[in-house]
């Protein structure tokens, strides 16, 4: 991407830098995860009512009772990855496009899933506007993967799965550092984690806890099983 066209309001920078710092104290983010949330515009991806909040360490509300990841979890998630440059990366679930706008600058591409049709489209606007030309935003349920783009060499579940979808396992090329790092709980308890290729299998790790909206399709959770009670 290129930046030159964005001009950031100056208080948003400073906002900008506080919360590197605080992620950067906390040594839960690499160096490169780091210098791509420090120039990906995180405003560009939210309502314009929200952008005085785009750097509060906070979830924010997108379209269809979605949100945008909060910036601390992007930043582990994308540490997670061991990104080096040259992976081929798939993201279930869009959202806004910010997660795909920041693998964008740390991988060779992105394919990004989103089940929401006006979601993929709004996100799609939003990576063409700021630059980002190495993304491919597709509608369906990504619970099943993207199996014309597969093998990848990464895979990034950003809703929460009733466990990690085997239709992604198998989209994932089984060679050593492949990895997948997914949410995978209910709406009281989830577990971030991760699952890469060692010699003699897929090996899962549990990372930490967080909170995402649900995984919806085949290998997601339905209505009835997501209780809000
Ligand atoms: N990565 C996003 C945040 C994701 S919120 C960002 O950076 O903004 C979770 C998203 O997953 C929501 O947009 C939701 O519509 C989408 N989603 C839920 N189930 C899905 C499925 N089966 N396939 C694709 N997208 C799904």
């Amino acid at each position: 991407m290129n930046g030159a066209s964005y001009q950031p309001d100056p208080e948003l920078v400073k906002a900008r830098e506080q919360l590197l710092r605080s992620i950067a104290e906390r040594g839960i983010a690499g160096p490169q995860v780091l210098a791509a949330i420090a120039e990906v515009p995180r405003e560009a991806f939210v309502a314009l009512e929200l952008q005085r909040y785009a750097y509060d360490d906070n979830a924010l509300p997108t379209a269809y009772g979605q949100t945008i990841s909060q910036p601390t979890v992007v930043a582990m998630m994308t540490t997670a990855l061991h990104l080096t440059g040259n992976e081929h990366v798939l993201e279930i679930g869009t959202g806004s496009g910010y997660q795909a706008a920041i693998l964008s600058r740390l991988a060779k591409d992105c394919v990004s899933i989103e089940l929401h049709a006006g979601l993929a489209e709004h996100a799609r606007d939003v990576l063409r506007r700021i630059g980002v030309t190495n993304v491919r935003v597709v509608t369906g349920d990504g619970s099943l993967g993207v199996p014309e783009h597969a093998p990848y060499d990464r895979i990034i579940v950003t809703a929460a799965a009733p466990e990690v979808p085997d239709a992604l396992l198998q989209q994932l090329r089984p060679v050593p550092g492949s990895m997948l790092v997914a949410p995978v709980g209910d709406q009281q308890s989830q577990v971030l984690t991760t699952v890469e290729w060692a010699s003699d299998g897929w090996k899962t790790s549990r990372v930490g806890s967080v909170r995402f909206v649900p995984l919806r399709g085949e290998g997601g959770w339905t209505d009835t099983q997501w209780r809000t009670d």
